[in-house]
């Protein structure tokens, strides 16, 4: 089959039209991929920033496709059937698990990291990660939502527990943001979002944010003018550098939350004292749950978010799409065809 391999890490992605069909457990079932979106964590794992066990790897996290196979113990699908692929292999038996946070679960075995993933014809994953598609979506429609529409919602309502009224700022409004966008105005909140890019500003307010361009105003000022000085109730950090952090701290009313759902820097720091005195609360963000993917998938269906793809790239330009993915120009997500 066609797919995209890491074969060594900080060098660019292997295309290769010669990889075996992954053979199927019992338990698993055979998904002939279709759509597949393109992470900005796709190009870190090449640079070796994840351990993804032996290589070549196959990464893709964010797939949707039809079933083509399902192994001998699944009993509840169908070939020909219309799915999309939750990330998380999550061990079913921790704390975390048990309590449906799968996303924290310690022994994770993610598709498209420590096993194989979308960016190829075929990927082979347990039944209980298949969500069923409706059939008025087309592949593109979902292909993102295992990531960047999932995340956004686990991040934005479950983490930060946005609602009506409240004030959200969004940092850089890329393939992840533009969903916080939707997924907060569509709680009720009022939205700022920040990007150097106008052609993201232009869509981020197409959604109903207020757009700022740091490049030409005090992000600081335009965020006291939205909130008459108090400060934010939720910062989204989607950029994930020690600037960003510091810069989405210092946004936050008393008490406010800063959710950090991108890493590009090693470390971060936070001045100590209104960490301390404002009860200000940061949050780490990753992935979502399968009930959380069910919920997007189903506001996607209803047409109340809108998935905004940027781009799209055969599966076997890889590198081109990547390139285009760094230069940051792209506004919204990157699908993959075949
Ligand atoms: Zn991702
Ligand atoms: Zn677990």
């Amino acid at each position: 089959m066609r797919a995209v391999e890491i074969r060594n890490y900080r060098q660019p992605f292997h295309y290769t039209e010669e990889r075996e069909i992954p053979s199927l457990r019992p338990e698993e079932v055979l998904v002939r991929v279709e759509a597949s979106g393109l992470c900005l964590t796709d190009l870190h794992l090449a640079q070796g920033r994840v351990n993804l066990g032996e290589l070549p790897r196959v990464p893709g996290h964010e797939s949707a496709g039809q079933i083509a196979d399902v192994g001998s113990a699944v009993a509840d699908w169908r070939i020909g059937e219309k799915v999309l692929v939750l990330v998380d292999v999550s061990c079913q038996n921790c704390l975390h698990c048990l309590t449906g946070q799968t996303q924290r679960c310690r022994k994770l075995r993610r598709i498209g990291f420590e096993r194989d993933g979308g960016h190829a014809d075929f990927v082979a994953v347990p039944a209980r990660n298949l969500i069923s598609v409706p059939q008025s979506l087309s592949f593109e429609d979902v292909a993102t939502l295992p990531d960047a529409g999932g995340t956004m919602y686990h991040s934005l309502i479950s983490q930060g527990k946005v609602g009506v009224g409240q004030k959200v700022v969004v940092l850089g409004v890329g393939g992840i943001g533009i969903y916080g966008v939707q997924i907060a105005r569509l709680a009720g909140a009022e939205v700022l979002a920040t990007s150097r890019r106008e052609a993201r500003l232009a869509v981020a307010q197409a959604h109903g944010a207020i757009p700022v361009n740091p490049l030409k105003e005090s992000v600081q000022e335009a965020v006291k003018a939205l909130t008459g000085g108090e400060g934010a109730d939720v910062v989204a950090d989607c950029i994930g550098t020690e600037e960003s952090v510091r810069e989405g701290f210092a946004l936050l009313r008393p008490g406010g939350k800063l959710l950090i759902i991108a890493y590009i820097d090693d470390d971060f720091t936070f001045p100590s004292i209104p960490l301390f005195s404002q009860e200000k609360e940061v949050i780490g963000c990753r992935g979502c749950n399968k009930q959380e993917l069910i919920t997007t998938v189903n506001l996607v269906a209803q047409g109340k978010i809108k998935p905004v793809i940027g781009a799209h790239f055969h599966l076997s330009q890889i590198n081109e799409a990547a390139k285009r993915l760094e230069q940051g120009d792209v506004v919204g997500r990157i699908i993959l065809t075949r």
